[in-house]
């Protein structure tokens, strides 16, 4: 590499340490003796024999890859299978699979909106919401969080009938807290907004079915443009977009992270269909994940730890400064426990936290541990 370039990526990489911010990339063993507090496997899917024997017999059915973009002969029978049950599952026309979610993001904001389309964004919206709208050329406005007057405000300064699209997550990724759907959708419908939630983190746990926070209980005219993801409570991979025929079809035809990428491996698709099975059979798992939140809330608060206002299964643990944050951390995973250290650029300034995640899958000895290590950390590193 040139000498220049060499330097210069020195010091940016020295910058970030320098501001105790460097990523740490820790590898994963099978058997990874940690307890696990950081992922996103809301319903302890993602290890269930089940979805592995239904991906290994995917692959064997329709091989290990898609072979080809969806729009060349990459779409398969189970994609479309998989598609039919999402818009069933959250009660829309149609729904289409991407290959991440992050692509998803991108690929909708890309192909409906221009630098003519504002896309009003919650401040605390995931990176591929605002880096869809880069994508999109179109410019993007921040109100503040979860703040409907301050959406309003924005959107009464939008000229005349241009179209503008609102965009937040459905639960917040780095704080636990939802968007208020109905909020945005009356506010949406009087400045004639198009309204776009990502719910990434609500689908599989919230709901009556497991469908999300928006799903069936807010339709396709509160929430026209939905996005699921696959790879959090549904323990798989991937993600879609569900609406009308008229936005799916538009998706297709000119979302460029739909067209120019490889479909997704097809027993991605077939694990999918069988974690959306085992989220119909077996409510038990989405009752046992709110016993595992109010008890570690309960228990939380009484030893005193500032906890967000969160009733999903992300449970920040707000500490301020990333000093604070990496010994934390460090003192938990000494004790055998894995929880996020979550800073800037991904939090704002100032507001680094532990992301805290809790599953169906923890057991009373796991959040004992979690618990007892906490509680160590407050009373032995004290902030
Ligand atoms: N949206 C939100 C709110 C997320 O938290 C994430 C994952 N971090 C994504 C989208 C991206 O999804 P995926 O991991 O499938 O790309």
């Amino acid at each position: 590499m040139d000498e220049r370039w060499s330097r210069r990526l020195a010091a940016r990489a020295e910058a970030r340490r320098a501001e105790g911010l460097w990523r740490n990339r820790p590898t994963l063993a099978p058997d990874a003796s940690l307890r696990d507090f950081a992922g996103n496997d809301y319903l302890g899917l993602a290890a269930d024999p089940r979805l592995a024997e239904a991906q290994a017999e995917g692959a064997r059915r329709f091989g290990a890859g898609a072979r080809a973009s969806h729009l060349v002969c990459g779409h398969l029978a189970i994609h479309e299978t998989l598609e039919h049950r999402l818009a069933e599952l959250t009660g829309r026309p149609r729904a289409l699979l991407f290959s991440t979610g992050y692509m998803a993001n991108l690929g909708t904001l890309q192909a409906l909106c221009d630098r003519h389309t504002p896309v009003f964004q919650d401040r605390l919206n995931h990176a591929s919401l605002l880096d869809g709208a880069r994508l999109a050329g179109a410019p993007s406005r921040r109100f503040h969080h979860r703040d409907l007057d301050d959406l309003a405000r924005l959107l009464a300064r939008a000229p005349g009938d241009a179209p503008r699209l609102v965009a937040s997550d459905g639960v917040f990724s780095m704080d636990g807290d939802t968007a208020d759907i109905e909020g945005l959708a009356g506010t949406c419908r009087h400045h004639g907004a198009w309204l776009m939630i990502d719910d990434a983190h609500g689908l599989g746990v919230l709901g009556e079915r497991g469908d999300g926070c928006v799903g069936r209980a807010h339709g396709p005219g509160d929430v026209p443009i939905l996005v699921g993801t696959l790879g959090k409570a549904l323990g798989s991979a991937g993600a879609f977009v569900a609406g009308s025929e008229t936005l799916i079809e538009h998706l297709i035809q000119f979302a460029r992270p739909y067209v120019y990428t490889t479909a997704q491996p097809p027993g991605v698709a077939a694990a999918t269909l069988a974690a959306l099975d085992i989220l119909a059979a077996e409510p038990e798992r989405r009752a046992r994940l709110f016993d595992r939140i109010a008890r570690f809330r309960r228990e939380a608060a009484t030893l005193g730890l500032p906890l967000a206002e969160s009733t999903t299964p992300i449970q920040p643990i707000l500490l301020g400064d990333n000093a604070t944050v990496m010994r934390w951390a460090g003192r938990l995973h000494e004790a055998g426990l894995r929880v996020g250290a979550i800073r800037a650029p991904t939090v704002p300034r100032g507001e680094a936290r532990l992301r805290i995640t809790l599953s169906a899958a923890h057991d009373d000895e796991a959040l004992d541990a979690l618990l007892e290590g906490l509680d160590a950390c407050r009373r032995e590193v004290t902030p």
